[in-house]
This record gives C-alpha cells, sequence and structure tokens, in this order.
C-alpha cells in the first residue's frame, strides 16, 4: 500500500495511524478523507421546448392552469420569476405555487 505524498512538504515517507495520515519529516497531519461530494443534485429539468431550466430563471406559462382546490385559474402567459428546481412531480417552485416543467417556457 502506498500513501499519499505529504500535502506540506511533498515527502513519500508519509503513513497512516488509522486515524489520520503523518508526516514524520515536517510533522504535519492530515486526514485523508476525500471531500464529501457535493451532494446537490444536478436537477433536468427540461420547459415545454425542451429548452433546460435552471434555478433563477424566469418562465412563462403556456397554458391556463386551474389550481387545485380553488377556483383560481391561472392565466397563459403567467410569468414567474427568479424559479427554483425541485424534485418530484411538480418539479418548479414559482414561489406561491408548485408547477410542472412541461406547462412552463424559459421567458
Ligand atoms: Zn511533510
Amino acid at each position: 500500500m502506498t500513501f499519499p505524498a505529504c500535502p506540506k512538504c511533498n515527502s513519500e515517507n508519509t503513513y497512516h495511524d488509522s486515524i489520520q495520515f503523518v508526516c514524520p519529516d515536517c510533522t504535519y497531519e492530515w486526514t485523508g478523507e476525500e471531500v464529501a461530494e457535493d451532494d446537490e443534485d444536478q436537477l433536468i429539468v427540461k420547459d415545454s421546448n425542451g429548452n433546460l431550466l435552471a434555478d433563477g430563471d424566469d418562465v412563462l406559462l403556456i397554458k391556463d392552469l386551474k389550481l387545485k382546490g380553488s377556483s383560481e385559474v391561472l392565466k397563459k402567459g403567467t410569468k414567474f420569476k427568479n424559479i427554483r428546481l425541485v424534485n418530484g412531480d411538480h418539479n418548479v417552485d414559482c414561489g406561491k405555487i408548485m408547477l410542472k416543467s412541461e406547462f412552463l417556457k424559459k421567458a
């Protein structure tokens, strides 16, 4: 087994003391743990035209949508600013409501 060279002095006389790596040359100690991968999901969300949407985009509604549980209807052409993409069936957070990206297009 080979140990990584010391990140500080580049010595290859390093060893692992079961908790961390140690460099006997400069006494530097470090954990060899990989920096955890950024766990942020790379959501692939496309609008009705197949364009990729991203957090912060502005979108337009492409059809009238009746809101569940209310008589309110969102009109085609309604603009939502600064959307956020989320996981799920309704994958676009438009602020006060969640919508499906298939009903939206990038403004
Ligand atoms: Zn060193």
